[in-house]
């Protein structure tokens, strides 16, 4: 794992989070500065640094996340009105911290086009 990467520290639970759910391969804690009434993180424990570093091999891990997001979408308290779902990708997609993560937002609309 990159030293200087605060992501894979949270992970390994050198940076203490609140854990909203983790198995093996992923972890979901509350974004630091949420920017709407819910507004969680996803990580593979995995150390990739975006969407474009993902290897073959990765498929089923995304695959997990993003039907495992899915399941959480209750305990969360968002399926009823929906959420929004994003992964920031480098410069233009406005990606601060390179270890790749899907931020869940809801409760509340979202406009569209983000800004
Ligand atoms: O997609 P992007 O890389 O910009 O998002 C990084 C997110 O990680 C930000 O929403 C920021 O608030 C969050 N963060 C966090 N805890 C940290 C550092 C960043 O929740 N210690």
């Amino acid at each position: 794992m990159p030293q200087e990467c605060i992501f894979c520290k949270i992970a390994a639970k050198e940076i203490p989070v609140t854990v909203l759910y983790e198995d093996e391969h992923m972890i979901v804690f509350p974004d630091i500065n949420p920017v709407a009434p819910v507004h969680v993180l996803v990580i593979p424990k995995k150390h990739i640094a975006n969407l474009l570093e993902l290897a073959p091999e990765d498929a089923s891990l995304v695959g997990h996340i993003v039907f495992t997001i899915s399941q959480l979408a209750s305990q969360l308290g968002i399926e009823e009105d929906g959420f929004r779902l994003v992964v920031n990708t480098k410069d233009n997609g406005g990606q601060t911290v390179h270890h790749l993560h899907w931020h869940v937002l809801g409760g509340r609309f979202m406009t569209w086009p983000p800004g």
